[in-house]
């Protein structure tokens, strides 16, 4: 029970299947198609996750359910033992990409995400996401309502979805909107296209925070640019292992671009469609590169120094982080 922070998790992407086949019941939606025998989501490759990502984030139709789903997805965390996180929300998924019906959604999710504060249970601040593959229009619509309603809850702005499609030149108004707006910055790069992506992100969206980033690893001066720029990569590495990226966790570069002084943290992105959680996470690192303790308490500050919260936040979470240590 090492107290964690996570950096990448879609809060969609998180959601127990129970909850989503109880909500698609209540409606009647057929999406018996995306579970396995077992009950778990079921896929073969990243455009099959996309496809059943999307059919059960289609079941989720109201802020009412978006607070379940908040507070399910922090049960689960609570019990991985995270004391911060930030999540993935996209405006797209809450509403149409609307305004006023995105606000209702957040007030729900937010009212959520307190209530579970006060009880003990994590904290959590959201990064409004655009989704790449919806195109540049509709993603200024997300930055848009990320502007609108940045404050205490909602301290990033970021782009998910599918990083074949387009440039992230092609997004850039819509990070400068949120830059604008004072929000953090972070979009997905370096999973499926190369080391080129990421020189893209950090050149022409400006983030300072790199979604996945792994295959730098093919690129050692851009290895050593991350380095000497401090720039943070959110490494999920159950996700790179489940989408097929590399063979195992021993092929899996987060040990070699720490080596070489870049700071990697630890998320789970869409923990239950890739069978995984935080704990198993440091489970899997532990076995894999001999990490202990010590190690995972130097990545969760890391962790703590790159998050989008404000400074009194972080310093209420560097207590926790110190407290339990
Ligand atoms: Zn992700």
């Amino acid at each position: 029970m090492i107290p964690k922070l996570e950096l990448h998790l879609h809060l969609e992407g998180a959601a127990p299947p129970a909850l989503i086949r109880d909500l698609a019941a209540r409606r009647h939606i057929d999406i018996s198609g995306i579970f396995d025998e077992r009950g778990r989501y079921k896929f073969t490759d990243f455009a099959g996750f996309l496809a059943v990502y999307e059919a059960a984030t289609s079941v989720l139709q109201s802020p009412e359910d978006y607070a379940r789903l908040t507070r399910a997805v922090l049960e689960d965390s609570a019990d991985q033992g995270v004391v911060y996180a930030e999540t993935f929300l996209s405006p797209d998924f809450c509403g149409g990409g609307d305004l006023s019906a995105w606000r209702d959604y957040l007030a729900a999710i937010e009212e959520a995400a307190a209530q579970c504060a006060a009880q003990g249970g994590p904290e959590l601040r959201g990064i409004l996401t655009c989704v790449r593959h919806f195109g540049p229009e509709r993603a200024k619509r997300a930055a848009l309502c990320a502007a609108e309603t940045a404050g205490r809850f909602v301290t990033g702005f970021g782009m998910g979805g599918d990083e074949t499609v387009g440039a992230q030149k092609d997004y850039a108004w819509s990070f400068d909107c949120a830059r604008e707006a004072g929000l953090g910055l972070t979009t997905h790069a370096g999973e499926w296209r190369g080391p080129q992506e990421i020189r893209d992100a950090l050149q022409d969206l400006g983030v300072t925070r790199i979604g996945h980033g792994v295959r730098a690893i093919e690129d050692l001066a851009l290895v050593d640019e991350l380095a000497e720029r401090g720039i943070t990569l959110e490494v999920c590495p159950g996700s790179n292992i489940a989408l097929g990226l590399y063979p195992d966790l021993r092929h899996h570069p987060i040990s070699e671009l720490d080596r070489r002084g870049v700071k990697v943290t630890i998320s789970t992105d869409d923990p239950p469609f890739f069978h995984t959680s935080l704990t198993r996470e440091y489970e899997g690192l532990h076995a894999a590169f001999d990490w202990d303790e010590g190690q995972f308490m130097r990545l969760g500050h890391t962790a703590l120094d790159a998050a989008f919260c404000d400074t009194d936040t972080k310093a209420r979470i560097l207590k926790k982080l110190e407290s339990t240590a």
